[in-house]
C-alpha cells in the first residue's frame, strides 16, 4: 500500500510533536521551516561565548515532552533530562518588596504569609480551587480539538456544565483573585498568569486561574541543558524516526481547493500530501499562506495583545507586567 504522506509548515515545538506523531501513525513526514533552524521560538542565541535560551523560560507538564519519546518505544532520559524547581520564581516589587515563589504550595504559602500577612489558609484555598478547575476542565479542554462537537456534548462535558458556578465563568480573573486573598501584591501576582496566554485579567474569565495549579502544584521544572534542549531533543527525535526536515523553506502558500488543503507551495514548487499540518502563527496564516481563501473576519480583528515585556539575561528571565490598575 502507498505510505500516506504529511506535510508540516514549521518546527516549533508544536510542528515537532505533530511531525512525531504522524510518523508514528505511519506517515511520511516532511517538515518545511523558514528559519535556518528548528524549534521556532523555542530557540537560543548564543553571543560572545554565551549562550541564551530564547522565548520561554518556565517549563511546565514536562511529562507531555516525554510522552513524544514514549510512543516511539525510546526511554526519554536517554535524550532529555530535567530537574523539578523548588522556586519557581522570584518576585520584586519598586518599593523593595520581595517574595520566593516556592513550587511547595505550604512553603508558598508560608512565605506569602511572612511577607504580605495574608493569612495562609487564602492562598491553600485558592491553589485548591485551580486544582479542581484545571481537574475538571483540562481532561475536557486541554486533551480535546474545541472543534469537535463531540468535545462539548461528552459525558465529562455534561458533569462539567453542572458545575459551571464553580469554574470561574462568570467572574473575571481579577475579581476571583481579589476576593481569595486579601493583599493587592498577591492579587497582582495571581493576575499575572492572565499574561501567559496574552490575556487581560481584568477582562479574562476566572477560568484561566487554572494556571498557577500547573506551577504550584504540578511543578515547574528545568530541562539540565537548558530550555532550547526540548525542541533540540525532540527534532533529534524526529529525524532518528524519519522524518524528514527542509530548513530555509518558508512555505509560500497551502494549496486548497473545495475546503481541503492538499498541499503547499515551496520555491514555487507545488508538493502535493494526505495531511497538511500547519504550525504557523494563525493569523499569519491566514494574511499569507491561506490569502486566496475566504478570511475567518472576527477572529482575524480580535483585538492582538502584547502582555508583557521580558528580559532574558544569563541568570534566567525578567517579566515586566503592564496593565496594572
Ligand atoms: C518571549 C516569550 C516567552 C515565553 N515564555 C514561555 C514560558 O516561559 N513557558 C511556556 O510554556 N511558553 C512560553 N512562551 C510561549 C511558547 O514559546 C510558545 O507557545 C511556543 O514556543 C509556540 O510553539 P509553536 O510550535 O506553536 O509555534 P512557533 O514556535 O512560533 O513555531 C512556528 C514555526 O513556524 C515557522 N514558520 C512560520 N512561517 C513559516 C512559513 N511560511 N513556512 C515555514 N515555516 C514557517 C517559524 O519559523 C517557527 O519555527 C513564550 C513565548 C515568548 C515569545
Amino acid at each position: 500500500m502507498k505510505e500516506k504522506r504529511a506535510l508540516v509548515i514549521g518546527s516549533g515545538v508544536a510542528g515537532l510533536a505533530a511531525s512525531i506523531r504522524l510518523r508514528q501513525q505511519g506517515y511520511a513526514v516532511d517538515v518545511f521551516e523558514a528559519n535556518p533552524y528548528p524549534g521556532g521560538k523555542l530557540s537560543e542565541i548564543r553571543l560572545g561565548g554565551y549562550r541564551f535560551d530564547a522565548g520561554p523560560s518556565l517549563f511546565t507538564l514536562p511529562e507531555e515532552v516525554e510522552d513524544l519519546f514514549r510512543i516511539t518505544g525510546r526511554n526519554p532520559e536517554d535524550f532529555f533530562t530535567y530537574e523539578k524547581l523548588d522556586i519557581t520564581c522570584h518576585y520584586f516589587w519598586e518599593g523593595g518588596k520581595t517574595l520566593k515563589a516556592y513550587a511547595d504550595p505550604h512553603l508558598f504559602a508560608t512565605e506569602a504569609g511572612h511577607k504580605f500577612g495574608e493569612p495562609t489558609e487564602n492562598i491553600l484555598a485558592h491553589l485548591n480551587q485551580s486544582a479542581f478547575m484545571y481537574q475538571r476542565l483540562a481532561p475536557l479542554f486541554m486533551y480535546r480539538s474545541l472543534h469537535s462537537l463531540k468535545t462539548w456534548t461528552n459525558s465529562a462535558a455534561l458533569k462539567a456544565y453542572g458545575q459551571l458556578h464553580k469554574l470561574g465563568l462568570f467572574s473575571t480573573m481579577h475579581e476571583a483573585n481579589a476576593s481569595a486573598l486579601t493583599h493587592p501584591k498577591l492579587v497582582q501576582l495571581f493576575n499575572r498568569y492572565a499574561t501567559y496566554n496574552g490575556s487581560n485579567p481584568y477582562e479574562t474569565p476566572a477560568t484561566l486561574n487554572i494556571i498557577p495549579h500547573l506551577e504550584f502544584n504540578k511543578g515547574a521544572f528545568f530541562p539540565k541543558k537548558g530550555m532550547h534542549d526540548i525542541t533540540q531533543s525532540l527534532y533529534k527525535l524526529a529525524k532518528a524516526i524519519g522524518v524528514q526536515f527542509h530548513l530555509n523553506s518558508p512555505v509560500e502558500e497551502i494549496i486548497v481547493e473545495k475546503g481541503k488543503a492538499l498541499g503547499v507551495v515551496v520555491s514555487d514548487q507545488r508538493i502535493f500530501a494526505d495531511l497538511v499540518v500547519n504550525n504557523m502563527d494563525m493569523v499569519n496564516a491566514y494574511k499569507t499562506l491561506l490569502r486566496k481563501q475566504k478570511q475567518p473576519k472576527r477572529l482575524l480583528n480580535q483585538p492582538k495583545s502584547s502582555s508583557a515585556l521580558i528580559f532574558t539575561g544569563a541568570s534566567g528571565s525578567i517579566f515586566l507586567n503592564w496593565r496594572l490598575p
